[in-house]
């Protein structure tokens, strides 16, 4: 059976932060100052309303991320703008998936922009990098119950949250993607089965290694068969 394996988007296979800083910068900097020092101190309980995925990398307050998202909101496609997360990355992903007969979803948090739909524009980055024909889903916070009711296998995502939340909620291993250079990933992600990974590229490899094992024990199989059939003729 072919392996079933969901990527998310942002900070997994595309690099979000790279092109948010520069957005962030450009509105918060005050001339002269530096970032984003220029908000105001905000009760815990107000980042629930913020729009889009996670930004912590930013140090935004909460009223900043949101004036973030409403610029992102304006810009005409986007989510067609990013850089892959490693260069070469959807394309070998593409190709890794081809060859292994893979079937891959990508899922994300995305909110919308200006221009096509958040899913219209993700397909056509994804093909744009070398994925023919990429499945995509805009999906709420929650990824374990979607993991669980499409059967998938793994799940790479670079969220602890997210990763936790698949591993409660469903069968498919968790992969977090979290380089070395965060310190250590979090104990409840050790604990509860979540796989972690230094890059995408250590994910590729895990899936690989994940997917061979789940084909040995047909081979196994296969061969007491032809066996126990000899032992009889
Ligand atoms: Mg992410």
């Amino acid at each position: 059976m072919s392996l079933r394996v969901a990527f998310d988007m942002d900070g997994t296979v595309a690099d979000m932060y790279a092109v948010l800083r520069r957005v962030s910068d450009a509105l918060f900097a005050p001339p002269g100052g530096s970032g984003a020092a220029v908000g105001a101190a905000e009760s815990p309980g107000e980042t629930s309303a913020i729009p889009g995925p996670s930004v912590d990398e930013l140090h935004l307050t909460a009223a900043q991320q949101r004036r973030l998202w409403e610029h992102v909101k304006g810009i005409e496609d986007f989510w067609t703008t990013l850089p892959e997360a490693s260069p070469g990355i959807i394309a070998r992903l593409a190709d890794t998936a081809r060859r292994r007969r893979w079937e891959v979803l990508f899922i994300t948090t995305r909110p919308p922009s200006a221009g096509d739909t958040t899913q219209a524009q993700t397909q056509r980055w994804l093909e744009a990098h070398g994925f023919r024909l990429p499945s995509v889903f805009v999906v709420p916070r929650s990824r374990g119950k979607l993991a669980d009711a499409l059967q998938l296998d793994a799940v790479v995502d670079d969220r602890p949250e997210n990763c936790l939340d698949v591993a409660m909620d469903s069968k498919a291993t968790p992969v977090l993607v979290w380089p070395s250079t965060s310190g250590a990933a979090p104990a409840a992600a050790r604990h509860l089965g979540v796989r972690t990974v230094g890059s995408i590229s250590e994910a590729l490899a895990f899936l690989e290694r994940l997917d061979d094992e789940r084909r040995q024990p047909a081979v196994v199989r296969r061969i007491r068969r032809l066996l126990r059939r000899e032992s009889r003729d």
